[in-house]
């Protein structure tokens, strides 16, 4: 699996997908740039979640606000104070980490250590196992799993209540060791803010400090009123957006899963209060179904409930896919309460307030926020396209492809259209009929390299058709079609081709 994710991450790069940022410069850690296909299916993404948000739902409009925002927003949205990662050093290595994620990297080999011992005891045991019974009675599984509760229960306290100290025993009592130095010789952990600071205008005081946003919420928030007055809404109802948020994250690795600017879709859905946890399963449920008609299988999603809450959440979910490297969070879906637009409320003196006509009562509205990272997106589905197959050969040989099989609909290119030869008017007609369907589809023309070769540069960013036009096409108007996934070629007539495209280009 780690082989495979560093076939996708120089797969990504030689087609034009995902690039370093300045890598002439040697790049810029956890920063990255988008290719000529990587941006096409970005945007094919992006609107993916828009329509289905504002177009598909009636009562959820979007916006787009700035990246900086008044300071006072961070201070009312708890950013300022709480937006903190902890940190702690190894004297010997100089490398930095995170506490919580090298505590939470400790539990994961505790379960490992689980799995083992119970795949041990299936194999001894074979059909006679009783799995359940096994774990709730072999000494050393229990006592694996009593150490695994009694650490989450400790760090959840120590974070909770910033006692860092904690932290830094539960590190010592675990004997966590460095993975580079491998000895525990750490420093105080310490905590970090996540967020960028700038300066606006000129004069350099402490009143011009700006941030750039670490999320896009708070611009939604900030501007729940005018959008609910000018556009009449009602409660229920939703604002989308999506834009670029940045993050000092400290643990960037694994590509573009964690960067340090990266864009967010999010939507917060304003409901009464005491309807919060209903809105919240139908969000997660709406959410699931999303994910899962992009066709990659069900099977590779899971939810995973928080039990350490963001400070300003009274439940939360996240989605779960299944990268190379393991089972991660792509989306998250929060109840928010009250919290950000009482803040608002408190820190303006504006009135945050929604009259609801229903029940004759004015409150302020609860807020379900559905949190999904568009790059982190762009990541699962090229990792769940990715794939390398065997391909027979006419003469009984076989050959290697590379194919992405990126839905048809996120697609970078829907068609790519050959002339069979550089002569004989073959050119020509191929762009007359590219000429007809490249206002509607995202076509492309190659006359160079032999069709094998065609097919082969567009299975691998993914093209779902390829046509070939032909010496039969000057005379009956029909060409070859060729199918990405199946690789099985049709004779179709020309004109049949934009109704082939839009059957099979929607989601
Ligand atoms: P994580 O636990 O992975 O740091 P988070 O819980 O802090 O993520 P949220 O604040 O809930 O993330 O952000 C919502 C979504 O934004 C995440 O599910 C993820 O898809 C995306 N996201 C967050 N941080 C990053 C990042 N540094 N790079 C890329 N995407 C990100």
């Amino acid at each position: 699996q780690e082989e495979l994710f560093k076939k996708l991450i120089a797969h990504s790069k030689e087609y034009g997908f995902v690039f370093p940022s300045s890598e002439i410069y040697d790049g810029l850690s956890a920063v990255y740039d988008y290719g000529q296909n990587g941006v096409e299916l970005k945007n094919n993404i992006r609107r993916y979640w828009w329509e289905a948000m504002t177009r598909l739902n009636e009562n959820i409009v979007g916006i787009d606000a700035a990246i900086f925002m008044h300071p006072t927003t961070w201070v009312a949205s708890g950013h300022v104070g709480a937006f903190n990662d902890p940190l702690i050093d190894n004297k010997d290595s100089k490398k930095r980490y995170r506490a919580d994620v090298l505590i939470e990297e400790w539990m994961e080999k505790q379960r490992e250590k689980i799995d083992k011992e119970v795949e041990k005891a299936r194999k001894r045991f074979g059909d006679a196992f009783n799995e359940e019974l096994f774990r709730q009675t072999n000494p050393r599984v229990v006592e694996l799993s009593e150490s695994i509760t009694t650490v989450n229960h400790r760090m959840v306290e120590a974070l909770e209540q910033n006692n860092l100290a904690e932290v830094k025993k539960i590190i010592e009592d675990c004997e966590i060791v460095c993975p580079i130095s491998g000895t525990r010789n750490w420093t105080e952990v310490r905590q970090f803010n996540l967020m960028f600071e700038t300066k606006l205008g000129s004069v350099s005081d402490e009143a011009n400090t700006i941030y750039l946003r670490p999320e896009t919420a708070q611009g939604i928030f900030v501007n729940y009123i005018n959008v609910q007055k000018t556009g009449r809404m009602k409660i229920p109802f939703g604002i989308a957006q999506v834009g670029k948020a940045f993050r000092n994250e400290i643990v960037a690795r694994q590509f573009i899963f964690r960067m340090r600017e990266f864009e967010q879709m999010e939507m917060q859905y304003f409901v009464r209060p005491g309807e919060e946890m209903k809105w919240y399963e139908f969000w997660m449920e709406k959410r699931m179904r999303w994910h899962r008609a992009m066709g990659f299988g069900d099977s590779k999603y899971r939810f995973h409930k928080h039990e350490k809450l963001a400070h300003y959440a009274n439940a939360a979910s996240d989605i779960e896919f299944e990268f190379p490297f393991g089972f991660k969070e792509v989306e998250g879906i929060h109840s928010r309460t009250d919290f950000d637009l009482a803040n608002h409320q408190k820190h303006s003196g504006k009135k945050l307030q929604y009259f609801d006509p229903d029940i004759n009562q004015s409150y302020i509205p609860y807020v379900i926020e559905t949190s999904i990272g568009l790059d982190r997106t762009f990541l699962l589905v090229l990792s769940a396209a990715y794939a390398e197959e065997k391909v027979a050969k006419e003469d009984g040989t076989s050959d290697e492809r590379v194919v992405l099989r990126i839905p048809p609909a996120l697609a970078p290119v829907k068609l790519a259209v050959f002339p069979l030869v550089k002569k004989d008017g073959l050119p020509e007609m191929a762009r007359k009929i590219m000429d007809d369907l490249k206002f509607d589809f995202a076509c492309q023309y190659e006359e160079k390299d032999t069709i094998g070769k065609r097919y082969r540069r567009h299975d691998a960013i993914g093209t779902p058709f390829c046509i070939t036009v032909d010496h039969q096409t000057l005379d009956d108007e029909t060409v070859t079609i060729r199918y990405r996934d199946t690789m099985e070629q049709e004779r179709v007539p020309a004109s049949r081709l934009r109704e082939i495209m839009n059957d099979k280009v929607s989601l």
